[in-house]
């Protein structure tokens, strides 16, 4: 059977001389995990489309559960984050998110438009990277049914207070007035990263990108989406490891 559908790649493994393993997540299909016959071969016709961030329009051929590349057309292939190994550090982490993200076989097309839009912001640079990875990953979490309540405090109801503890287990919020302290797991948010949160989470895609906030309350919002999805996702993510241990912040 050959499935004909957008995708773009997450991964690329060498299976063995002459093929390749490709994880693409797909529009149709999540992620779908295809061999691609002879790629590593200079000049084959799949080398190009079996890179990584390579999007495009994919042609697999599906035999029982088996995938394999049948053809592929790259539209685009993010050369200005391949070239650049900061940017690629944190492309190579939401890569590996959405990997873990999107289910096999299910339809995947919020997921894929947001990759999408946060590697071309990436890509020409005009947001800082800490900011996009903030974004990238309240919004994937609230994309695969994990969404943070940041409406108000979860106590006294108040949606505008200085500053909130936010529960990285739970998602919720509570002000600072409700409780002066935090638990374990608690991070603190002040008034202008709670909205930054709040934008992120609630916000339309096409005004996704469209906010700014000073330097300190990025970096708490910063703290908070990376702790939220690591403790959503429960996993260790080698790539945000290697990220954190080159970036500045
Ligand atoms: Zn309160």
């Amino acid at each position: 059977m050959q499935i004909k559908t957008k995708g773009i790649v997450l991964k690329v493994q060498d299976y063995n001389e002459n093929d390749k393993l490709l994880a693409v997540l797909t529009e149709d299909r999540g992620v779908i995990y295809a061999y691609a016959s002879g790629a590593r071969r200079m000049k084959s016709a799949l080398s190009t489309v079996s890179s990584q961030l390579c999007y495009g329009e994919f042609v697999f051929f599906k035999n029982r559960d088996k995938y394999t590349v049948d053809s592929a057309e790259s539209e685009r292939l993010f050369f200005g984050i391949r070239k650049d190994l900061d940017s690629l550090a944190y492309a190579s982490y939401f890569c590996e998110l959405c990997l873990s993200a999107a289910n096999p076989e299910e339809e995947a097309k919020d997921i894929l438009r947001l990759l999408l839009n946060t590697l071309h912001m990436l890509e020409n640079k005009k947001v800082h990277p800490a900011m996009l990875k903030a974004i990238f990953e309240f919004r994937l979490m609230s994309l695969i049914g994990y969404a943070p309540d940041l409406i108000a405090c979860s106590e006294c109801g108040e949606f505008e207070k200085a500053a909130y503890w936010f529960d990285t287990q739970s998602g919720s919020a509570v002000c600072t007035d409700c409780r002066p302290n935090g638990a374990n797991g608690e991070v603190l948010l002040s008034k202008a990263a709670f909205l930054g949160a709040r934008h992120i989470v609630y916000a339309p895609m096409e005004q996704l990108f469209s906010f700014r906030i000073g330097e300190n309350s990025l970096i708490e919002l910063s703290v908070a989406a990376e702790k939220y999805a690591v403790t959503q996702m429960d996993k260790v993510f080698p790539t945000l490891e290697f990220l954190n241990s080159i970036r500045t912040f």
